[in-house]
């Protein structure tokens, strides 16, 4: 018999990726711990674009609430040119070099915001600087910021045109993001005690990229997600068993969509958890050996 963690039950459920205000989501850390209490979760993840900061604050609201928080992070990365979404889960995110890693996302993102806002000027849209700052109130701001602001200032009339004119690849004031390299990510996941899992890998159309991370150290896929079929996520069921990869899965919530939160809809059972905690089990005895009796 495995052990019981508290919060689950034979049938009690996780969702492994959400996002809050700290990244690009709407949610503050209690409000989504509120959510996942009401759909009836035991175990949930906060997995916020290249940042920890809700982390603290969720690891209270669940301890408070009963419910088991996994710390993670989705980190921005480049394989073979192509933009993908490394996860990472049971993260010490006081580690010292995955936090000075984080900052570099995140003066990047800053930086990033800065140029947009510098193109919408050129393009004669006078947003300020300071007013996405503002909005966004997080380390990680993205393009979602830009668009709300825009939408504030009266100069768009809804977050799709702001991306339909100006925010959308190859749009004007579209600006490329930091990426960091795939394989480094791994290690710097691996480093901090954490588990790295390759994000929605059916939305991301490079599976020929998988091996090479596999050898790289890659732990696992999210097979499970809201924008994969059931004929996907069978796909990466198999292609998991066949590499020896951990099974992860969640709704990648980003707040309300369609008048309703994602969280809670995709969903994996407790039990199904086992081989992720065995594999950070290992990664955090490598990662602190002198930790061990
Ligand atoms: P960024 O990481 O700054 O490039 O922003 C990416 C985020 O922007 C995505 O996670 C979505 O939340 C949001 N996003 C991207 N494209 C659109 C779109 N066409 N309409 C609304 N939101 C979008
Ligand atoms: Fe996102
Ligand atoms: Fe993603
Ligand atoms: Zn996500």
């Amino acid at each position: 018999m495995k052990p019981r963690r508290a919060g689950e039950t034979p049938m009690s459920f996780a969702d492994l990726h959400l996002h809050s205000r700290y990244s690009d989501g709407t949610y503050g850390p209690e409000e989504l711990v509120t959510e996942a209490r009401r759909c009836g979760l035991a175990v949930i993840a906060l997995t916020d674009h290249d940042s920890v900061e809700g982390c603290a604050a969720a690891a209270r609201a669940c301890a408070a609430a009963g419910l088991e928080f996994i710390p993670g992070v989705e980190l921005t990365v480049e394989v073979g040119g192509d933009e993908l979404h490394l996860l990472g889960y049971f993260i010490d995110t006081q580690n010292g070099f995955l936090r000075s890693r984080i900052k570099q996302f995140q003066v990047a993102r800053q930086n990033r915001i800065r140029e947009m806002v510098a193109r919408l000027h050129r393009l004669q849209v006078p947003l300020s600087e300071q007013s996405v700052f503002a909005l966004a109130n997080c380390q990680s701001p993205g393009r979602p910021h830009v668009a709300r602001a825009l939408v504030q200032a009266g100069l768009c009339r809804s977050l799709d045109e702001a991306f339909e004119r100006f925010l959308r690849y190859n749009r004007p004031a579209w600006v490329p993001k930091f990426k960091m390299d795939g394989r480094e990510a791994i290690e710097l996941l691996h480093q901090a005690g954490g588990v790295a899992v390759l994000a929605h890998p059916g939305l991301n159309r490079s599976d020929a990229v998988i091996p090479g991370l596999v050898e790289a150290g890659l732990d696992g896929l999210e097979c499970f997600h809201t924008k994969h079929s059931a004929a996907t996520a069978n796909l990466y069921l198999e292609l998991a068993a066949r590499l020896g990869l951990v099974v992860t899965g969640g709704s990648d919530c980003h707040g309300l969509s369609k008048g309703r939160p994602l969280i809670g809809t995709v969903k994996v059972p407790c039990q199904r958890l086992e081989p992720l905690r065995a594999r950070a089990a290992e990664l955090r005895r490598a990662a602190r050996p002198s930790a061990q009796p």
